[in-house]
């Protein structure tokens, strides 16, 4: 049996939270071709029973801290890349890869490390081999892989690699258990995706979600939750005219909702002025953000 915690680190939009939710087959990490969506360490446990469990861990892209949000965020990187017995370097390959390389060199990663090339879908073969070239050359990467997280080319010989990797081990959770976060947060977190989904530019920044209430019933799950905003006039494009978008908000959340939890949901959704509540200690603890 083997068993380890294996971080996925790289810039923002690399490709990191579709990579979990590939592997694990299951939506546990919300995805968006926004920056920053990411903001919690999520783990995520993939396991087959008798023979090996990897927890995985997704983490907010590599970024300069600019608010005390930030700052959480790399405290989760940072987390994760202190229990890691095997490091995912998770670059786009359309991307800048000296500056994917510089970021990964400054990691000092002294477990080993295995540079995942991810999107190779939208290059063609020689740009491929020339970016498997340029890491394989590089001293930290052990191994250089080549996949397409969100049409799961690949991801299978990642999975192999990754065990090879692995320390010999008894399993960390239950086999048949996907994550250790609570179902409070996936919930929370579906919401919030839809929020980068319908709004363009810095709106989605603004926002937090709270789950305020999870009551299961006879035949559906109550949920009651708050859109958390710093300003009256957020607030206000978030309702939209005649509460329009605060619907559509509601109605795409509770479907995905549904579909995560298998029950039929009521969700209900208030939006809330919390003035500076990304720079506010209390506020962050609430929300979640350790
Ligand atoms: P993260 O910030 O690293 O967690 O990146 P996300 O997982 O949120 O993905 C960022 C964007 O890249 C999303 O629009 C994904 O759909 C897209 N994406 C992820 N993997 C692939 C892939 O293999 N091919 C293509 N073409 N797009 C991908
Ligand atoms: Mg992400």
């Amino acid at each position: 049996m083997k068993a380890g915690f294996v971080g996925i680190f790289g810039k923002p939009n690399a490709g990191k939270s579709t990579l979990l939710n590939t592997l694990l087959g299951e939506k546990l990490a919300i995805v968006s071709s926004k920056v920053q969506t990411t903001r919690h360490r999520i783990k995520g446990f993939l396991s087959k029973p008798g023979e090996y469990q990897i927890v995985f861990s997704d983490t907010p892209g590599i970024i300069e801290a600019k608010y005390k949000l930030h700052e959480k965020m790399m405290g989760a990187v940072k987390s994760a890349l202190e229990d890691a017995d095997v490091a995912i370097l998770l670059a786009d390959v359309t991307d800048d890869l000296e500056s994917c390389d510089a970021l990964f060199q400054s990691l000092h990663l002294k477990v080993p490390v295995i540079v995942v090339l991810n999107k190779k879908d939208k290059v063609g073969k020689e740009v491929l081999q020339n970016a498997i070239h340029f890491f394989e050359s590089k001293p930290y990467a052990k191994k250089v892989l080549a996949i397409a997280a969100l049409q799961q080319q690949k991801t299978d010989e990642l999975v192999n690699s990754i065990v090879d990797f692995l320390p010999e081990g008894a399993p960390f959770y239950p086999e048949d258990e996907l994550s250790d976060l609570p179902t409070r947060f996936f919930v929370s977190e579906l919401i919030r995706e839809k929020i980068y989904t319908l709004f363009e530019e810095e709106i989605p920044y603004h926002v937090a979600v709270l789950v305020n209430e999870f009551k299961e019933k006879e035949h559906l799950i109550k949920i009651q939750a708050d859109i958390i905003v710093n300003r009256d006039t957020q607030k206000s494009i978030i309702i939209g005219h005649q509460g329009n978008k605060i619907k559509e908000i509601g109605t795409l959340a509770r479907k995905d909702i549904e579909a995560f939890l298998g029950r039929k949901v009521f969700l209900e959704l208030f939006v809330k002025v919390r003035p500076k509540w990304r720079d506010n200690d209390l506020f962050l603890k609430e929300f979640g953000y350790h």
